[in-house]
């Protein structure tokens, strides 16, 4: 097979500032501040969090302390607003000051420990206070918010965000979901001079309520849909192509690859097309996923280790073409569907071993 017989992932930044401007606009007045977590969701959090700086972001959210130390590199010590959502440690603060990082206090604990590092400090500490709302994660339960909130017990900390998390953005009828708004509404006005956020991509399409200052949005910059399904506002950010190896004849009745669960019920062609697991196919995704080949959405019959088989049925192709495993036409959220799970996971599976390709500059293209 040719040397192209690697899949190659793309990564179009331009779709990126697209899916940027679109939550910016269903959030206005709210600033919107990228989550590029877990790398960026699995696409590069450097590139990723460049292009978005280009864009107007001035404030971005990692998971990780390690992440937030690599993106203040990523982004060459420019003046961005970095929070790490894990929150902070005794040890971590050092190093948090290192790199200028800003982070999400989440219990008492981790508030106790805050304050005793920021007695050796000249300067208040900058942090964001996290309250649980009902989503029973992570956060300062309401009535620990309200006893520091209250007793002055923030001593050497100046909180610039809080915020909190909704369990069921992405159902916008649930009742949780005004749940959560009062509750948060109650815990923000104990902190009237730090900015508020509740909402993540799913929040920042509930409307002007859940808005407040800032909206926190990561899967939807990176094109999956605020209620888990696919949504034309938004674009395909990676596509995943791989080159067919193979085209082969089967019968009706014919098992295909291992066991004897997956079987044609009719006779037609496959293509064998070179990616698998590691290249961020899983495998669960065969029940009814569909990959783009030949002009069309096509059933994918399995998904091996290195092979993935996919329904040609009266399509014209040819090895060494290309089929799209993801993308503008196999969409994340239908993928994902398929295979049981979640944008947010597909996209962080997306491995290495598939050619990365950026499409688009990381510098902005309307200035
Ligand atoms: C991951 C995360 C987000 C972003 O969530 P998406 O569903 O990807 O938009 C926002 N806020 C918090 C606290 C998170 O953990």
């Amino acid at each position: 097979m040719a040397p192209s017989s690697r899949a190659r992932l793309s990564i179009d930044l331009d779709a990126l500032a697209h899916n940027y401007h679109a939550i910016a606009a269903e959030a206005a007045g709210a600033e919107t501040a990228p989550v590029v977590k877990a790398d960026g969701y699995g696409l590069s959090a450097g590139p990723i969090a460049r292009r978005l700086w280009a864009e107007g972001a001035r404030t971005f959210f990692v998971a990780r302390l390690a992440e937030g130390e690599a993106l203040r590199r990523e982004l060459d010590h420019r003046a961005a607003r970095i929070l790490v959502l894990d929150g902070f440690t005794a040890e971590c603060g050092p190093r948090l000051c290192a790199s200028d990082l800003m982070p999400v206090l989440n219990s008492v604990e981790q508030v106790a420990a805050a304050i005793a590092f920021a007695a050796g400090l000249d300067a208040p500490l900058p942090c964001a206070l996290q309250a649980d709302t009902g989503m029973n994660r992570q956060g300062l339960a309401p009535g620990q918010a309200q006893a520091l909130a209250g007793s002055g017990g923030l001593a050497g900390l100046t909180v610039d965000l809080v915020m909190s998390h909704l369990g069921s953005g992405a159902i916008p009828d649930h009742p949780r979901n005004r749940q959560q708004l009062a509750a948060f509404r109650e815990i923000r006005a104990l902190f009237p001079a730090a900015q508020a956020s509740l909402a993540a991509s799913a929040g920042a399409f509930l409307g002007p309520d859940y808005r407040f200052d800032l909206v926190r949005p990561g899967i939807s910059l990176y094109g999956g849909g605020p209620t888990e399904r696919p949504d034309p506002r938004l674009r395909a950010v990676a596509r995943l192509e791989a080159p067919i190896l193979d085209i082969r004849q089967l019968s009706a009745g014919d098992y295909v690859g291992y066991g004897t669960t997956i079987q044609t019920d009719h006779a037609t062609r496959v293509a064998l097309v070179g990616a698998g697991y590691a290249d961020g196919v899983i495998r669960a995704s065969r029940r009814s996923g569909q990959a783009w080949a030949a002009g069309a959405l096509r059933r994918l019959y399995i998904v091996d280790m290195d092979l993935t088989v996919v329904d040609l049925g009266d399509g014209e192709a040819a090895p060494g073409d290309m089929v799209e495993l993801l993308g503008p036409h196999a969409l994340l959220d239908d993928l994902a569907h398929a295979a049981g799970s979640i944008a947010h996971e597909c996209l962080v599976r997306l491995s290495s071993r598939a050619q990365r390709i950026y499409l688009g500059s990381e510098a902005t293209q309307t200035a």
